[in-house]
Formats: C-alpha cells, sequence, structure tokens
C-alpha cells in the first residue's frame, strides 16, 4: 500500500512568473502533484511555450519529484458548442492546449464537457464527442489522458449527470486516452451526495454503472458553499461548506478512492492549501 506521505494530493497553483513556479509553489505546500493553467485561461490565444521553458519546467519536475500533473483547459473552451464560429474557436484552442500538454509530458488534460446552449443536451453531447475524435491522430505516447469534468450543471452545462459522461466516454474510448475528473463540489452540487461513507458508497455506484469505475482518473477536492442539487459551482474550503469533512476522510481512505490523484480547488491559496493537504493526509494515515 502506497504510504500516506507518497498519496498524490495537491492543488491548483500558480504559473505567475513562469509555468515551472507552479511545481516550486506545489512543493512548499506539501504537495506532491499539481495542476495548473498551461496558458491565460480567459483569452482564446494562448502563448506558444520556449524552448528554454519547457526545458526549466522538466528540469524543475525533476527536482521536487511531483507527479501526474494535471492542466486545467481553458474557460472559453466549448467543444458542443453550436455556434460554428466559436466552436471552430474552441477546437483550435484545445489543440493549442493538447500541444502544450504534450511539450511539458504532462499526465492529464482536465477539461469542462461543455455548454448546449440553445441547443439540446443530446446534440452537445454528440458534438463534443466528433470535436474529440479531431485529436485522435493527435495523441502520441507523450500526449495527456483528457479528462471530463464532472460539472455542476448550471445553465446549459453538460456532464452533471454522470449519464453524460458515459455516453460520450463509450464512444471515445476505444480512440482516445479518456478518463473523468470528479469535482465534489460539482458533483454535489449536480444532485450526488457525498457527505457520509453510505451516501458516497451510492454515488460510487451510479458513477460505476454509468460510466464504470475504471475510468475514474482524478478527484477536484472542493468544498461546496451551495446545498445539494443547487446545480450552483461555489468551491468552499474543505469542512467549510455543506458537504463537511467526513466525505474527505472517506475519500482519503477507501481502497477503491485512496490512491486516485486529487487536486484542490479551494479558495485561500497556500496557506490554507498547506493546512488540507496536511489534513488530508492525516486522514489517510489514520487507520478508520
Ligand atoms: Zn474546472
Ligand atoms: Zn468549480
Amino acid at each position: 500500500m502506497i504510504s500516506a506521505d507518497e498519496l498524490l494530493v495537491g492543488a491548483h497553483t500558480s504559473i505567475e512568473g513562469g509555468i515551472h513556479n507552479a511545481l516550486i509553489e506545489g512543493k512548499s505546500i506539501g504537495a506532491t502533484t499539481i495542476q495548473l493553467f498551461t496558458a491565460n485561461q480567459r483569452q482564446w490565444k494562448g502563448k506558444k511555450l520556449t524552448e528554454e521553458a519547457i526545458v526549466l519546467f522538466e528540469e524543475t519536475l525533476e527536482e521536487t519529484g511531483l507527479q501526474e500533473i494535471m492542466s486545467h483547459a481553458g474557460y472559453l473552451i466549448n467543444l458542443g458548442c453550436p455556434n460554428q464560429e466559436n466552436l471552430e474557436k474552441s477546437r483550435k484552442a484545445f489543440r493549442e492546449e493538447l500541444e502544450r500538454c504534450i511539450a511539458l509530458k504532462l499526465t492529464f488534460l482536465n477539461f469542462h464537457p461543455g455548454a448546449a446552449l440553445d441547443e439540446s443536451r443530446e446534440a452537445c453531447l454528440d458534438r463534443i464527442i466528433e470535436s474529440l475524435l479531431l485529436y485522435e491522430d493527435f495523441m502520441d505516447e507523450d500526449a495527456p489522458r483528457l479528462l471530463l469534468e464532472t460539472t455542476a450543471g448550471q445553465g446549459s452545462v453538460v456532464g452533471s449527470a454522470f449519464e453524460e459522461i458515459g455516453y460520450i466516454i463509450e464512444r471515445v474510448k476505444d480512440r482516445l486516452p479518456i478518463g473523468v475528473c470528479m469535482d465534489t463540489c460539482h458533483s454535489f452540487a449536480a444532485g450526488y451526495d457525498i457527505r457520509t461513507g453510505g451516501a458516497w458508497k451510492k454515488t460510487l455506484e451510479q458513477f460505476d454503472q454509468a460510466i464504470g469505475l475504471e475510468h475514474l482518473h482524478a478527484f477536484h477536492l472542493n468544498d461546496s458553499v451551495k446545498e445539494l442539487g443547487s446545480h450552483r459551482d461555489r468551491h468552499a474550503s474543505l469542512g467549510e461548506g455543506e458537504i463537511g469533512l467526513e466525505c474527505f476522510r472517506y475519500l482519503m481512505t477507501h481502497p477503491k478512492t485512496r490512491e486516485i490523484p486529487k487536486y484542490l480547488e479551494t479558495p485561500g491559496g497556500t496557506p490554507l492549501w498547506d493546512k488540507e493537504i496536511w489534513m488530508l493526509r492525516e486522514f489517510a494515515r489514520k487507520k478508520k
């Protein structure tokens, strides 16, 4: 069994001053993995990484010993967009994101599945599948696993019901490395209760039926300001929201979830992440 200190737990750290800085910040808070943006997440155009930045990243990765680094794709990307112009922009931005992930040899590329806007959810899901399959020839051995992030289902955003994620995965899994990153805040807001061990058991069973647990590759760990089924995405620090600490204790101890990489996106930044990472490892250390 992997020791509590070696479990992959980290946070979404900052790339300010250079992409390698996200690794240094991660190391400083006791993280063994991190999530980062490879470019400005609120702009269409991402800067191409320089050879120098890539080398520095590789060296820092080696020095810090962090593993299974995850990129979070830009927020503007909607691979299921019904508007042709924005769909093209999204597909191009996603391809550029993929190129940056390949250059940095990242393990995961996490992205929001998409939003249906004025079209049906079914049409949106089919368009996401069509978009993903465009990258089939692009996925060499350095390519990251693409992770669909579970969503809160606000507005016309798809991916809140496990069945929607399962629908996409079923249709691309034989052609691309694909999987799921489950965001605890989002799935709770989408209506999946995860506040107790019993509730988790049921939610994981639903996940397994609709998607298959073998496709669960990562967690975003966030508590939720909003209540169960609110469909609102508002992150809280662990134990400070509607979900509560029992959820995270369960994830750190249950054999099916203990060793899955986990990334905090809680408010409060490094001082709080430091404490949260420490607490999560304590959960993993203690025998229930
Ligand atoms: Zn996200
Ligand atoms: Zn969120």
